[in-house]
């Protein structure tokens, strides 16, 4: 299982809706799972304060890729940006990768703890909008 914060490996923390009764199947879902304390209080918050209705991730993940463009440049030019990359040792793959993945799983966590920190109005704000785009 992935963590629905960061998708790092999810190690045994999850979450329940408290407001809704316990035979509400909404009050579970099985996709609530975290890597970390702190991907569970960052989504935790988040869902007290629009009481439980997800915002949509897609807005944050295109944040997080936008995220790991400097990065990535960085490596790239650390190590020769003329170089294609058929040229690349394995190693250097491997970084390049996990430069990009690091950067992402940062921003997600950042994120969603940056969107927490907002007030309710905003979050019920961006909630009808999404509302309006279905
Ligand atoms: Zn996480």
């Amino acid at each position: 299982m992935k963590c629905a914060v960061c998708a790092r490996q999810a190690k045994g923390y999850g979450w329940f809706n408290p407001s809704l009764k316990r035979s509400d199947p909404g009050r579970y879902s099985d996709q609530w799972v975290f890597c970390s304390r702190r991907c569970q209080n960052a989504f935790s918050t988040l869902m007290n304060e629009t009481e439980g209705q997800m915002i949509d991730p897609s807005e944050m993940e295109t944040t997080a890729m936008g995220a790991c463009l400097q990065p990535l440049g960085e490596f790239v030019g650390s190590i020769g940006m003329d170089r294609p990359l058929a040229s690349y040792s394995r190693i250097e793959v491997l970084t390049l990768i996990d430069v990009v993945v690091t950067a992402y799983q940062c921003q997600m966590t950042a994120e969603h703890e940056r969107m927490a920190a907002r007030d309710r109005a905003f979050l019920q704000e961006r909630l009808s909008l999404q509302k309006g785009r279905v």
